[in-house]
């Protein structure tokens, strides 16, 4: 359902993504590993035109787009595909969280605000935060804002979820509740590329495991191959380092 041909990505000539290619199936659990500065966040922001790739292209559902000659409607037609999870929530500080919610729904897809906030409070339900509909993001917990956070993305119904380090911001006791509303997403099938530290939600929610270094995909797999028998030198020297 989406496939990414050769991205090629530098920043002050410096070469940061060096062919990186990437097919996702539908219902996929893709997850993104690698050292700290090898990519992997620069590549999932290419995929839905947050940043400029240099060459590449990006296919989903059938719709082929040349990333380089990328165009503004073109960068929506994507967006309206795929859904992005900041790792710092990026929610709007003067609205609740419904609000949040919302805005994408009616501003972005255009749907009549009855329909929007039905399809908002399933989102937010789904999440487990109903309860805290008319909360400030101040006024949550840092678990809490990215668990809306998800909600907003997933209210848009898109045809990926792309969420980048979604816990990497959270104190160690919040993680938990955040990895468990993507194990949920997960298990209902939600097509998903996260890129990630948390190599247990590796281990046992992702189908598929992408090994990131220096701009470039160094190994994949399937979890347990990936780490019960990697066969890079590189992806060895990471697990040691990380397990
Ligand atoms: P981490 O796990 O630490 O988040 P990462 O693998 O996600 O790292 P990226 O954030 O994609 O890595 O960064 C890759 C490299 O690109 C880094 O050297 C970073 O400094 C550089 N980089 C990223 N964004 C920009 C930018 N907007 N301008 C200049 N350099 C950038």
């Amino acid at each position: 359902m989406l496939k990414v041909q050769n991205i090629c990505k530098q920043f002050y000539q410096q070469e940061i993504l060096n062919n990186v290619s990437l097919a996702v199936n539908q219902g996929d659990v893709v997850v993104i590993l690698g050292p700290s500065g090898s990519g992997k966040t620069t590549f999932l922001r290419c995929l839905n035109g947050l940043e400029k790739a240099d060459s590449g292209t990006l296919e989903i559902n059938q719709q082929k787009y040349d990333l380089a000659e990328i165009k503004k409607k073109e960068i929506t037609q994507i967006r309206k595909k795929t859904a992005f999870v900041f790792q710092h929530y990026n929610l709007f500080a003067n609205k609740t969280a419904l609000e949040n919610v919302l805005e994408g729904l009616i501003i972005a897809r255009k749907i009549p605000k009855q329909e929007a906030l039905r399809i908002a409070q399933a989102a937010i339900e789904k999440v487990g935060l109903s309860a805290f509909e008319k909360y400030y993001p101040h006024e949550l917990s840092g678990g809490q804002q990215q668990r809306i956070g998800i909600a907003r993305a997933i209210a848009l119904k898109p045809e990926v979820l792309l969420i980048d380090e979604p816990t990497s911001a959270l104190d160690p006791e919040l993680i938990g509740e955040v990895l468990e509303v993507m194990r949920q997403l997960a298990k209902e099938g939600v097509t998903m590329v996260v890129v990630t530290h948390e190599m247990s939600f590796a281990r046992d929610v992702a189908n598929h495991v992408i090994f990131m270094d220096q701009g470039q995909i160094v190994e994949q797999g399937t979890p347990n191959t990936f780490f019960t028998q990697p066969k890079e030198e590189r992806t060895r020297k990471f697990l040691k380092r990380i397990l």
